[in-house]
């Protein structure tokens, strides 16, 4: 894996411009996530979770305030951050393996070390054995297990997750829910969870920011605990 990501937010505001009318989305954002934690954000539909999502991705650098990675500030996509979305977003015509490779073609690494990273991943997710399958021959839950492949793949500091497990019925999600505790534990990746579910958001995070819409921003910040259950190496 990449070095864990420590991740700054610090006053960002962000507007659109509608119909030349400003929207205001997101307002005076702070907090901090350190290296290796697990955080969650919860928040009502439209306070611009997926927006800072975005932010913090690099596909959109114009906002104000200061996004941090490791110190630098975010502006432009980077591999230093992977992402999963509700929908997998894995292409149709291209099989798991490929669709897992295609995200390493900037990497710089060997063919070697490429195949290594592809094989390893869909492992590291449960999928030996359908690297040849297509996404429509997976089920949501499978797919969405390529999808966290090919988010992890090129050994980010941070995955950025939102709503992975919004589309998936209540077992998968379940599961799911054990393989993204168990894949942050094994990989010491900086996570970064958008959920609508409040109950996910704690089973699964050290600490849960709440944000409120209109503009969106933080309204609280609570920090998890669970007994010491969830510190890593426990397992
Ligand atoms: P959430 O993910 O919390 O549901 P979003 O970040 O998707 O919220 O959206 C927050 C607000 O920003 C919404 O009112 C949405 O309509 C608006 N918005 C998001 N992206 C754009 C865009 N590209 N142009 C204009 N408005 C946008
Ligand atoms: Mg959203």
């Amino acid at each position: 894996m990449g070095v864990p990501g420590r991740l700054d937010i610090r006053n960002v505001s962000k507007s659109f411009d509608v119909d030349g009318r400003r929207l205001d989305v997101l307002s005076h954002v702070s907090f901090d996530v350190a290296p290796g934690a697990f955080v969650s954000i919860v928040g009502p539909s439209g306070c611009g979770k997926s927006t800072l999502l975005r932010l913090i991705l690099g596909v959109d650098g114009d906002y104000h305030g200061d996004i941090l990675l490791n110190g630098e500030r975010i502006s432009k996509p980077a591999l230093s951050r992977g992402v999963v979305f509700q929908d997998h977003r894995l292409l149709p015509w291209l099989t798991l393996q490929q669709n897992v490779a295609l995200s390493l073609e900037n990497s710089g690494w060997s063919q070697a070390e490429k195949t290594k990273a592809v094989a390893d991943n869909i492992a590291l997710v449960g999928l030996q054995g359908f690297e040849q399958a297509f996404p429509h021959q997976l089920s949501g839950g499978m797919a969405q297990r390529g999808a966290i492949a090919r988010g992890l793949a090129n050994r980010p500091d941070i995955l950025l997750l939102d709503e992975p497990l919004g589309a998936l019925d209540a077992l998968t999600r379940l599961r799911l829910q054990g393989e993204l505790q168990r894949i942050w534990r094994a990989e010491g990746v900086t996570m970064i969870l958008v959920t609508h579910d409040v109950d996910e958001a704690i089973f699964l995070s050290d600490e849960v920011i709440v944000m409120n819409a209109k503009p969106g921003r933080v309204a609280e910040r609570v920090t998890v605990e669970l007994e010491g259950e969830r510190d890593r190496g426990s397992a």
